[in-house]
């Protein structure tokens, strides 16, 4: 083909799709994929045209609800036996890709769940928040919704943002691109957020009491944050023990045993449950260390300097997994 745009590359086709979408136009994109504003007097023009076509036909649709199953049939351009090869290697086409159908780079395939999943969200990141409304909530998937919900939180739309993400938690749990951990901890601040103290309790609690997709110690950490933030350390104490009976390995654990520690100025073994919640992140995924280290280092120098920790300056935000 010859386009710099290759759609072979999981994000170059997540970044077509997003472009599909948001452009509804043919041309548009097909310049785009070209690098090319004169696409249309393009070599490859109905190469291009072509791809843009199928583009826009599998691209998630926000009127749908985001699903993306193809609305038309889009046929390639046919090709002459004696025509130059799209592939622009100057050769005929019989001599070069005409056999070799299988392997030729223009032909595109349907996007993997994970190219879709990154195009929507981006897509709900991209569009006004008014335009959110309009989508039809009964036909989009977990995965949309929780895009939505999060569009809306970060639109200061928090009792919308709470209504969809408890429609998802109160559904079957059966997709398994969403990280329900992630969720319930989401769900559960959202709901301290909106003066709701008492009902996120009582969620994490009904959440402990009959875990789904998730193992009892997730939300046994949950609530230690819940206690420590609120300052009830007895309580704390009974969750911080209970989350690190269910898994002693995981860092976050031990951070709010360290947090816990520190809010009872018991110095020492503060700072050995930070060193430990340190260590451990070692083992994290990256963006899970970096989002650790910090949080983590900031408790360690306020204990060292026997300083009590700030409310305002602590996060107890849980990420586990
Ligand atoms: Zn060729």
């Amino acid at each position: 083909m010859g386009s710099t745009k290759d759609l072979n590359k999981p994000e170059i086709f997540s970044e077509a799709l997003v472009n599909a979408t948001l452009m509804q136009d043919r041309e548009k994109l097909a310049a785009w994929l070209a690098e090319d504003e004169n696409v249309t007097e393009h070599p490859f023009w109905k190469w291009y045209a072509y791809f843009a076509d199928r583009l826009i036909d599998m691209a998630p649709k926000p009127e749908h609800g985001f699903q993306a199953r193809p609305t038309r049939t889009v046929a390639a351009p046919k090709i002459g036996r004696n025509d130059v090869c799209p592939c622009q290697s100057g050769k005929k086409f019989k001599q070069c890709h005409m056999d070799k159908e299988e392997s030729v780079a223009w032909k595109i395939g349907s996007p993997t769940p994970a190219i879709r999943a990154m195009a929507v969200s981006k897509i709900i990141q991209a569009l006004p928040i008014s335009d959110l409304d309009k989508i039809p909530q009964e036909k989009a998937s977990d995965v949309v919704l929780t895009e939505v919900a999060t569009a809306y939180h970060a639109g200061g739309r928090l009792d919308d943002a709470l209504l969809i993400v408890k429609k998802v938690l109160d559904g079957d749990r059966e997709d398994p691109h969403i990280l329900w951990d992630y969720w319930i901890a989401r769900y559960a601040e959202w709901l301290v957020e909106a003066d709701k103290a008492s009902d996120s309790e009582q969620f994490l609690m009904d959440e402990y009491d009959a875990p789904r997709k998730v193992a009892a110690w997730q939300v046994a950490q949950k609530l230690a944050a819940y206690y420590v933030d609120i300052g009830d350390s007895e309580n704390a104490e009974t969750w911080v023990d209970t989350a690190l009976e269910g898994n002693s390995e995981n860092p976050f654990n031990h951070y709010l045993k360290g947090l816990l520690l520190h809010s009872l100025e018991n110095w020492e073994e503060a700072e050995a449950a930070y060193a430990k919640a340190k260590e451990l992140s070692a083992n994290f995924r990256e963006e899970e260390r970096a989002y650790m280290t910090p949080l983590v280092e900031e408790a360690i120098d306020l204990v060292k300097n026997r300083k009590s920790l700030d409310d305002e300056s602590v996060e107890t935000e849980t990420e586990s997994n």
